[in-house]
């Protein structure tokens, strides 16, 4: 019960990001449907002409009005971030759309008989052409749409207005159209989630929770432009656990695990909120420091390996393992090509750190 009014919520109120989600994945489909009410409405003059073949000649004008209906797919194609402002002129425009509807059954004999289902095409307006806004928009739209006719009638624009059977048929759709406007919003919204578990699924490594070599090397390779362009300061560490074969060897490979949620947890600790931790894979991991030089990103390496050191994990069979890791540092620097050449000087680092006898840090040569 509490799921389904947090996601009733969610779709009546939905955060920022959802709400421009949505918006951008209907954006292009909202502006074909524009088109081609920008076709069909002026197109209907037809049936003006059928209903009363006199009147129509006085209908021409006010069909040819519909052709404003282009704005929508100018503005739905051209407008990428201008959701608040589209929301706005659509149910401007679809209120319009309806007025101009009225004005143009006051001029046709016998149009407020015939013409009445005409009405239903903005009820097709609500369920096409508002699915990039909120359910609360397409619900509040649809009821306003509903209603406008009676009350422009009340208010004298439309002399001869037939309330009740207007009532008859446009209340039971509305109905329609709100419980399949309801059933859409949320069949976006699982789409919605399903996607951002994907995204997240994606870019996480499933042992550790930490962030993976895809997403690392794609945030390495974005910070690098930026930082270069903003002559920025960047620097990483690579580390890796020494001797891990023998811990899996001596305490057996579940209890390894442990010990890599462990170093995952000590990188998290030592570093700031605003610093990445990645799993590479295997038993190596890099932090990502935006930010900072050669010498700061040293002294969280050395921050990181003497916690190590004085760590120990409890083996599936409850004995303190105790381990090491041995870390390089490099800096990004003006020259790096690609993020490759910044992630090779971290790794040459590491290396020379295991060269030298591990539990170590080092810092990039030349
Ligand atoms: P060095 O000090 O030179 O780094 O030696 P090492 O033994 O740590 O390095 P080596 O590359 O020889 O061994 C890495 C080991 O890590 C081998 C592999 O079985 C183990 N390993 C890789 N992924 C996992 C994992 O997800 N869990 C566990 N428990 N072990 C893993
Ligand atoms: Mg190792
Ligand atoms: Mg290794």
């Amino acid at each position: 019960m509490k799921v389904v009014l947090q996601q009733l919520l969610l779709l009546l109120v939905p955060t920022a990001d959802f709400a421009e989600q949505k918006f951008q994945d209907h954006r292009s489909f909202t502006a074909i449907v524009g088109l081609i009410l920008a076709i069909l409405l002026p197109s209907l003059w037809i049936w003006d002409y059928i209903t009363d073949p006199v009147g129509a000649a006085n209908t021409i004008g006010l069909r040819l009005l519909y052709l404003l209906m282009l704005l929508m797919t100018v503005g739905f194609v051209y407008g990428k971030s201008q959701r608040r402002l589209l929301l706005i002129l659509s149910m401007f425009g679809a209120f319009a759309a309806e007025a101009l509807f009225l004005a143009i059954l006051n001029r046709l004999d016998g149009g407020m008989v015939y013409g009445l289902a005409g009405f239903l095409y903005g009820m097709f307006l609500a369920l096409l052409s508002l699915q990039c806004f909120s359910l609360l928009v397409n619900i509040s739209y649809t009821l306003a749409g509903a209603a406008i006719p009676h009350v422009l009638a009340v208010l004298g624009f439309a002399p001869g207005f037939p309330h009740q059977q207007y009532a008859a048929l446009m209340w039971p759709i509305a109905i329609l159209t709100l419980l399949t406007q309801v059933a859409m919003a949320h069949h976006y919204l699982m789409r919605y989630e399903l996607q951002r578990k994907l995204e997240r699924l994606s870019i996480t490594d499933p042992l550790t929770g930490a962030k993976n070599r895809r997403f690392f090397m794609a945030l390495l390779a974005d910070e690098k432009l930026k930082a270069q362009r903003m002559s920025q300061k960047l620097a990483l560490l690579m580390l890796d656990i020494d001797h891990f074969k023998r811990v899996n060897d001596t305490y057996g490979h579940p209890s390894g695990d442990r010990v890599i949620c462990q170093v995952t947890d000590i990188c998290r600790q030592m570093s700031r909120e605003i610093d990445v931790v990645a799993r590479l894979g295997g038993e190596e991991f890099a932090v990502f420091l935006p930010g900072s030089d050669a010498e700061q990103a040293v002294a969280v390496a050395e921050r990181i390996r003497s916690r190590v050191e004085a760590t120990a994990v409890q083996s599936m069979n409850d004995q303190a393992i105790h381990f090491t890791v041995s870390l390089g540092v490099a800096e990004l620097r003006p020259t790096d090509v690609t993020e490759v050449d910044w992630l090779g000087r971290a790794d040459a680092a590491l290396y020379a750190a295991k060269n030298s006898g591990r539990n170590k840090v080092m810092t990039q040569s030349q």
